[in-house]
């Protein structure tokens, strides 16, 4: 099959759909593959790379687009990227359609057959071309909020690990799932004094077993909520409902009960935030302060790692690409039913019906 790695057009993405390491595996599967010259550049892999991995550099998106039988990327596609689909090519990509009825009209009037990383499933009831990213930015965020914690950016002034004689900061995590418990884990490296809430008591059970030693973990009242809010010195956002939006945990009045300048990370803010005050920012203008408490809230943190955050998508999409460019995608999506639930359009029907619910088309 003829494989295609475009460079990511989207503002402020870095990442690249193929690592070269990607490209040495498809090669060797006998595959060819095409990658447009300077992809990689944002995550650190030069042209030399991709050559010496066996790709085919190629001088635009439209070359990539028009020779090769599958595009994979990281982000949806672009409008301009749209228009260049074809009927019979596989799409492999985030796509996220619930809430972008422009990009799934366009999806359906290519006749091109769009596989979303986001809808693969496995064996656990995971999502694992999600998890890499919840993996990402858990860990990124405690290294982000130490740093809003700094006097300089507003902050309270305080080190995470403390010093000896000097007690180390109180980090509450509030979701104990992929992104929370990979930030308690990093904060409790960095030897803060961690408690992480959740609501689902098989969750806390595994915290519980698994990381009793390295931090605390408490049911999520309301009641423990605001009573270990009160006592922290950041917390991180990072609970998620499957579908919904993310509820608001810490209301703007109780904003005034936490100590002056404790940091919050609303990881949950592509969710719409789990504190009341929080609104989207970027990595070039990542913090705001309301009510004297200083707010973290950039919807792609992954962005701000693009070299790790390519590696550990690449990683996790790696078996699923081959597959597809070794079988195609119906015979490799008989033998595996997680990767067909990530087909979301094909030949101009919409296949996931929980699109077609979100935006009020058959599917
Ligand atoms: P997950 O499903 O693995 O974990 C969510 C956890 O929240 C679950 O354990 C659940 O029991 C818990 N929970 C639900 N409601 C709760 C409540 N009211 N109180 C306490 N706990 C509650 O999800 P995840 O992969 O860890 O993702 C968490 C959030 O981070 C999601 O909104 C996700 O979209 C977001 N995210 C953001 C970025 C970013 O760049 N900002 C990157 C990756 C993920």
């Amino acid at each position: 099959m003829k494989i295609g790695c475009p460079k990511e057009i989207k503002p402020q993405e870095f990442r690249v759909g193929m690592m070269p390491s990607a490209v040495q595996e498809a090669v060797a599967h006998g595959h060819e593959v095409y990658v447009e010259k300077g992809a990689g550049l944002g995550a650190g892999f030069a042209d030399t790379d991709y050559v010496a991995a066996g790709a085919r550099m190629v001088d635009t998106a439209e070359e990539v687009f028009a020779t090769a039988d599958m595009i994979v990327k990281v982000k949806e596609p672009q409008t301009v990227e749209r228009k260049r689909l074809r009927e019979g090519q596989i799409l492999f990509t985030y796509l996220h359609l619930a809430p972008d009825p422009e990009q799934t009209k366009d999806l359906l009037a290519s006749g091109a057959t769009c596989i979303a990383y986001e809808t693969v499933t496995d064996d656990r009831g995971g999502l694992p071309l999600l998890a890499p990213m919840s993996e990402v930015a858990g860990r990124l965020a405690p290294q982000v909020g130490a740093w809003t914690l700094q006097k300089a950016n507003g902050g309270r002034g305080v080190l995470l690990g403390g010093v000896p004689g000097v007690a180390p900061a109180r980090v509450l995590v509030i979701g104990g799932g992929v992104v929370g418990t990979h930030a308690a884990k990093i904060a409790a490296g960095m030897g803060a004094d961690v408690t992480v809430l959740d609501r689902s008591i098989p969750r806390l059970r595994y915290l519980d077993d698994v990381f009793g030693g390295t931090f605390k973990n408490a049911y999520a009242s309301a009641a423990n909520t605001i009573e270990l809010a009160r006592q922290a010195d950041m917390i991180i956002g990072a609970v998620l409902i499957p579908g919904a939006a993310a509820p608001k945990l810490i209301s703007r009045a109780q904003l005034s009960e936490l100590k002056p300048g404790t940091a919050l990370v609303d990881v949950a803010i592509d969710q719409g935030g789990c504190f009341e005050t929080s609104r989207a920012t970027t990595h070039q203008d990542p913090i705001y302060e309301v009510d004297g408490i200083m707010h973290y809230c950039v919807a792609n943190m992954p962005g701000a790692v693009a070299r790790t955050s390519t590696q550990a998508l690449g990683n996790a999409t790696m078996p699923f690409m081959l597959a597809l460019a070794d079988k195609g995608w119906k015979k490799a999506g008989a033998d595996d039913r997680h990767l067909l639930n990530g087909l979301n359009v094909h030949a101009g029907k919409l296949t996931y019906a929980a699109v077609g619910a979100a935006l009020g088309l058959p599917s």
